[in-house]
């Protein structure tokens, strides 16, 4: 009997590249746990590269992979970032390694990226085939509730994060789809359906 011949790639179907947006506040962060949790697809998650200082409970090498300015700096001169940026309104640099996207992609994943409007729009130029996806709050005035309702924030990060989320609104619709993130269990689910759907 005749065996076919050995070639990895023909067996492999290529990954995709998916970039999640949304503004802060909008529960990005839990949606997305649940969606890998649940979600029936060959999901990764990239783990970016940031300046800020790390938060009570994140994990390096978990939440962010965290960097000094000199190793950020050095990755930049390399040409190791897909895409970086520092992000509006925040004052510290985050940035997306090219090396585990690009082998995850080898290996068929789907690999999620976490990014603000600024660095999507640098990904897509590499990947203009990437499943472009906005968590939406509904209106700037439910986020504002919702910050509120967090009771985390002083009145001046409150105003600051409201600024930097009108900017992020206002370019929802440059992104594939728009989910409004009216319960996390529905929000993680519609976006599991779009993925599904774009695979099939
Ligand atoms: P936080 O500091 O609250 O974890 O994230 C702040 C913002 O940085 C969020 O809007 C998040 O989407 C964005 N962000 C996180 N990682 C990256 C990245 O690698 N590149 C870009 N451009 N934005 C990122």
């Amino acid at each position: 009997m005749d065996t076919p011949p050995h070639n990895p790639s023909s067996q492999t179907k290529p990954g995709r590249v998916v970039i999640v947006s949304g503004p802060s506040g909008v529960g990005k962060t839990t949606v997305l746990k649940k969606l890998f949790a649940e979600c029936d697809m060959p999901l990764v998650e990239s783990i970016s590269a940031t300046t800020r200082p790390k938060r009570p409970g994140e994990v390096d090498g978990v939440s962010y992979r965290y960097l000094t300015d000199e190793e950020f700096q050095k990755h930049l001169a390399n040409d190791n970032f897909l895409e970086s940026c520092e992000v509006f309104g925040r004052g510290y640099w985050y940035g997306t390694l090219r090396g585990p996207v690009t082998t995850s992609l080898l290996e068929g994943k789907w690999i999620l990226l976490e990014i603000d409007v600024e660095g999507a729009a640098k990904v897509l130029k590499h990947y203009p085939d990437a499943v472009t996806i906005f968590i939406h709050p509904g209106s700037l005035e439910e986020l504002e509730r919702r910050l509120r309702g967090r009771d985390t924030e002083t009145e001046e990060s409150l105003i600051r994060r409201l600024e930097v989320a009108k900017r992020e609104l206002d370019a929802a619709d440059t992104y594939r789809q728009i989910v409004t993130n009216v319960s996390v269990e529905q929000t993680a689910s519609d976006i599991c359906r779009l993925l599904q759907a774009e695979k099939n």
